[in-house]
């Protein structure tokens, strides 16, 4: 073992060496911490990616701060989320809540990456409030414009449509929102959340993803076509997003269970469920979310 500090100039070698120029554009998800020490931190980070890629997006989800139990009473189907009690108390969770606005830092969760990038770097952000993107570079207009408060996932579906990658930097694929984007591509893994908009106010936001702990079971099926290298203490992999979304539809139409827990009480439940409905022709979301994947996949053609 060598502890020899990762540099900006180590980063921008190994992402060349996976193969990223300034046409590619790619969806980062990231940890600092997974290179040992780098030189310069996550600004020595950010500096290599913007050097190397031409557009890049982050996700720069608030959930964290703006998210509020669901109202009283409002129960939607298989959508494992808890109502407030009576409204007493969801009022008291909104004004507790923080609302969503362009300065509000990215969820921690996500690593310091995205956070630097929207502290310190000019960049485009959305403003949903609880799934927000931020993104750089040459395609950065279109691929935010691209979402929506009832399709968050869109700037992905953008991304694909450019010819994209996902990017991991030392995370497995339980970070890989794209695996999201599929699913729901499939009219699975959309659950209704809650969250505040602005002051006072709070809005019901469709088609927000689920769980994803279960898929780094991914792994093997992408593996002939994911491109990796060590850069200091951290393995980068590079996949397409069109095999990302391939791989997962294969996955799922083979067992509606595919990428989640067969525990009860877990989200995953729900979102089986969900995928068993549409199977059963029972979900009134499915046929939007199979028009959508149609019109995207014929709009690549
Ligand atoms: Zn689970």
């Amino acid at each position: 073992m060598h502890s020899a500090a990762v540099t900006a100039r180590d980063i921008r070698a190994g992402l060349e060496q996976l193969g990223l120029t300034r046409t590619s554009a790619v969806i980062v998800h990231s940890s600092l911490s997974s290179f040992g020490h780098v030189d310069g931190g996550a600004d020595a980070v950010v500096d290599a990616l913007l050097a190397t890629c031409g557009t890049l997006l982050f996700p720069g989800a608030t959930s964290h701060a703006t998210r509020l139990p669901a109202p009283p009473q409002v129960v939607r189907e298989n959508n494992a989320i808890a109502c407030a009690p009576d409204w007493a108390s969801f009022d008291a969770a909104l004004s507790k809540a923080a609302h969503f606005h362009q300065d509000l830092p990215v969820n921690r969760n996500l690593g310091l990456i995205p956070e630097t990038v929207r502290r310190d770097r000019q960049h485009v952000r959305s403003s949903h409030p609880y799934f927000s993107y931020i993104a750089t570079g040459a395609g950065a207009d279109d691929l935010i414009a691209a979402q929506r408060l009832d399709w968050p996932l869109g700037p992905i579906e953008a991304l694909w449509q450019r010819g994209g990658h996902v990017l991991q930097l030392g995370v497995s694929h339980a970070t890989n929102t794209t695996i999201h984007l599929g699913e729901q591509q499939l009219g699975r893994g959309r659950f209704y959340r809650y969250a505040k908009p602005a002051p006072g106010v709070w809005m019901e936001l469709p088609n927000i993803p689920g769980a994803s702990h279960r898929f780094d079971t991914i792994e093997p099926h992408l593996r002939s076509s994911t491109r990796q290298v060590t850069i200091g203490a951290c393995t980068a992999s590079l996949t397409p997003v069109a095999e990302v979304l391939t791989v997962t539809r294969h996955l799922i139409e083979a067992s509606p269970s595919a990428l989640l827990c067969d525990d009860r009480t877990c989200q995953c439940f729900a979102e089986v469920q969900q995928r068993l409905r549409y199977i059963a022709g029972l979900d009134e979301r499915s046929p939007a979310a199979t028009t959508r994947y149609d019109e995207a996949a014929a709009s690549r053609r």
